[in-house]
């Protein structure tokens, strides 16, 4: 593996590189092939193909997240959601169970209660904030154990640690996924976890322009889960390399603009008079902020909050707006603005969203790399 440098700056840019580089080319080249020509591969994974993995675009990216995250192998994928089912099925066949944090990303939430049990793979959500609760979910056949490192949508942190001492007792695989935080925040493979997973159509990418996943872990961990993605079939395309290569060169840089930017933002949602709650991790008022100030290096760059008044005046609010753009996803260049249970969370029942603590007038906002002056100025305007 080409490991150079000891920063992560450095490495975003340099590791993973060709060596030597193509033809001289400084950027990594696109290889629109399908198909290369034989030369001598011994295994059907190793055979050069796109759905294999295997180009010249699939290994530059692959030695670069590797690098990064301190793990010995990485894999992309199609998306994060291929990164993450790819990664469940990998680990887990008829007859097993997993614990899986109770506060999950929709669609992975949505796989495991709907798709796992039709492979007769049995699932129990558990609290992360609450190890009390973690040994009564254990069973004899548990096998994964699964968490995210920022919760979506209240910005919740876990005893992170805690969770892989659990895993190593029961002899479980930890996977996490890690896409709030990305590679700089938090270091799941450095921190004890098997399995580090992303979209990286998120902050690894960070414009707003492709779908990919990444997944990291130990080489016997990747080429298992690399077997098993070449059979589902969950191939990035070389151009969706090339963007998220080019992409994850200024991460370093986009990253902590967008956490200055977020922990100013934080501080003025918290003293306006009109919003009522602020759930960012980087705030003292945080019940996680304890926890993000000992496992991470920033505090992220999404933050939820609610405003005084009902569904109406949170949407009126939104649409005031001038500077964040009303969508879903996060982490790219650009603020964006959302209400999760019209969005993220429109798939859990209203019950469900009660127990989680996702009101309807909750608001999720995701920085950008804007001037934090002038995003300031435009959620005064918004709720003057
Ligand atoms: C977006 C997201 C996913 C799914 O990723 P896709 O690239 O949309 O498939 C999974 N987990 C988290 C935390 C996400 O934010």
């Amino acid at each position: 593996m080409t490991d150079k440098g000891s920063s992560i700056d450095t490495k975003l840019i340099h590791a993973g590189e060709p060596n030597p580089r193509i033809k001289g080319a400084v950027s990594m080249p696109i290889f629109q092939s399908s198909n290369f020509e034989y030369e001598g591969e011994t295994s059907y994974d190793s055979i050069r193909y796109i759905r294999l993995n295997n180009t010249p675009n699939h290994v530059a990216l692959h030695q670069k997240l590797a690098a990064i995250s301190g793990a010995e192998a990485a894999l992309v994928t199609s998306s994060g959601m291929s990164a993450i089912t790819t990664a469940l099925l990998t680990f887990l066949k008829s007859g097993d169970h997993i614990m899986a944090h109770n506060t999950l990303y929709g669609g992975t939430a949505d796989y495991v209660v709907h798709d796992l049990p039709e492979y007769g793979i049995e699932f129990d959500f558990f609290d992360a904030l609450n190890s009390e609760d973690w040994e009564s979910k254990l069973k004899s056949n548990t096998k994964v154990i699964y968490v995210e490192t920022i919760t979506n949508p209240l910005m919740d942190v876990a005893k992170l640690d805690a969770v892989v001492q659990f895993a190593k007792k029961h002899n479980l695989v930890s996977m996490i996924d890690n896409t709030f935080a990305s590679p700089l925040l938090f270091s799941p493979i450095k921190n004890g976890f098997d399995i580090s997973l992303h979209s990286a159509t998120k902050y690894l990418n960070g414009h707003s322009d492709i779908v990919a996943g990444a997944i990291m872990g130990s080489q016997a961990h990747i080429s298992q889960v690399n077997s098993k993605l070449n059979h589902l079939g969950g191939s990035l395309d070389p151009n969706a390399c090339f963007l998220l290569h080019r992409g994850m060169k200024t991460m370093s840089l986009r990253m902590e603009r967008q956490c200055e930017n977020a922990m100013e933002i934080a501080h003025f949602l918290e003293n306006h008079p009109k919003i009522t709650q602020v759930n960012y991790p980087g705030l003292k008022s945080s019940k996680s902020y304890e926890n993000a100030k000992e496992f991470l290096c920033g505090f992220g760059a999404m933050i939820s909050f609610e405003l005084e008044g009902d569904v109406e005046a949170a949407d009126a609010f939104i649409q005031r707006l001038k500077f964040a753009i009303n969508a879903a996803s996060l982490g790219g260049v650009e603020t964006l603005v959302t209400r999760p249970v019209q969005t993220s969370h429109s798939l859990m029942s209203t019950l469900e969203r009660e127990k989680a603590g996702i009101s309807d007038t909750l608001i999720r906002y995701s920085v950008g790399i804007e001037s934090a002056n002038d995003l300031i100025a435009d959620l005064k305007q918004a709720l003057g």
